[in-house]
């Protein structure tokens, strides 16, 4: 309890620390909660920032082996939306009132650079969204064009901070690569957004207190905590997964050490438990991203299972309840820094 007093004053929180709170139970588990949520307020304030996101192609070069959208799994159907159903689909979002879209996909080498580019300035002609991309590691040379084009954030999980776990987990990839990206970004001036999955297989407590210290020590402007959810047609079919109590609490602790940044109430954790997003926004997070993909290609981008829910476009706000005092926020949502 005293490190947790200590932490809502600003003091700085270590390893051990840290991985103490990981394992808190019962009273000192809410009082961690309560502590985010308060961090939160002062932090970001009671808005809750709307994101629409549009999954363009669930096609992937790469086999992470957590992943639905995995290269080997071939009882996956591949679709790739086409240009002109992007932006139809981003002035969907428009019309929705949304500030921001999210465009999220596989690592799929149809959309170049230039695709890509001609994309993003087609959307902010037609929309003024602001754009985020979570498209997946590219050369130095297509963030940089991008950004130039007109996209304003990136969305690249660190997925974890263990680099033993982390390659044997993305077969032929390193995380020193993923960090690398990472840095790209925020040099090109993207706001840039991070996050983890909590309960990947061999993950312990010691390397989820380490994602925790990477989001304050890379100062992340956003950060994406979700629970690691076993997909049957991936080789780890087998594995247990993540629970939503351990997802909320790397949630809240992540709150306490980077009170600014935007914190969604993952879909992930939504998809363990009915109430997963309204306790994830009553322990520190603030941004919700409704799924706008059509449906007819929503069905399709199966990262894990449960993930796809027919709801969308309007109904998206019928399934998350507004915790008290909050208010759902249309504007641009961008990250605010206050020192
Ligand atoms: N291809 C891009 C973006 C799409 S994947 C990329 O990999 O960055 C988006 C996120 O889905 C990943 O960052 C990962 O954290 C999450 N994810 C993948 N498989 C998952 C699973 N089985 N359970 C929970 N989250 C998963
Ligand atoms: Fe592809 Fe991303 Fe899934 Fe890895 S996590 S297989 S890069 S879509």
């Amino acid at each position: 309890m005293r490190t947790l007093e200590a932490a809502e004053n600003g003091e700085r929180l270590g390893l051990r620390e840290i991985v103490c709170l990981l394992s808190s139970e019962e009273e000192e588990k809410q009082i961690l909660f309560q502590t985010a949520d308060r961090v939160r307020r002062t932090g970001v304030g009671e808005e809750i920032h709307l994101r629409g996101i549009v999954e363009f192609s669930n096609v992937c070069v790469q086999n992470c082996l957590y992943c639905g959208l995995r290269k080997g799994n071939e009882a996956l159907h591949r679709y790739r939306m086409s240009p002109a159903e992007i932006v139809r689909a981003a002035e969907k979002v428009k019309a929705l009132n949304f500030g921001t879209i999210v465009l999220q996909s596989g690592e799929d080498p149809w959309f170049t650079r230039e695709r890509v580019s001609d994309l993003i300035r087609e959307i902010k002609g037609k929309t003024g969204l602001i754009i985020t991309l979570a498209v997946g590691e590219r050369p130095y040379e297509d963030y940089r064009a991008w950004r130039e084009a007109g996209a304003d954030r990136y969305l690249l999980k660190q997925e974890t901070c263990s680099s033993p776990l982390y390659e044997k987990l993305r077969p032929g990839k390193r995380l020193e690569e993923r960090l690398q990206c990472l840095r790209w970004l925020k040099d090109l001036g993207y706001q840039a957004g991070t996050g983890n999955m909590v309960g990947l297989p061999g993950q312990g407590l010691e390397d989820i207190a380490r994602d925790i210290l990477f989001f304050r020590d890379f100062d992340c402007d956003m950060a994406g905590i979700g629970p690691f959810i076993p997909h049957p047609h991936t080789p780890l079919r087998e594995a247990a997964g993540g629970t939503v109590e351990l997802t909320l609490k790397v949630l809240a602790l992540t709150r306490i050490l980077t009170p600014e940044a935007n914190l969604p109430a993952t879909t992930a954790v939504g998809t363990l438990s009915p109430d997963g997003r309204k306790r994830a926004l009553e322990a520190g997070a603030n941004v919700v991203m409704p799924d706008l993909t059509p449906w007819e290609y929503r069905r399709h981008y199966e990262i894990y299972p449960g993930k796809v829910r027919p709801s969308g476009s309007s109904e998206w706000f019928q399934e998350i309840a507004l915790p008290p005092g909050r208010i759902w926020s249309y504007g641009p949502g961008h990250r605010v820094r206050k020192r």
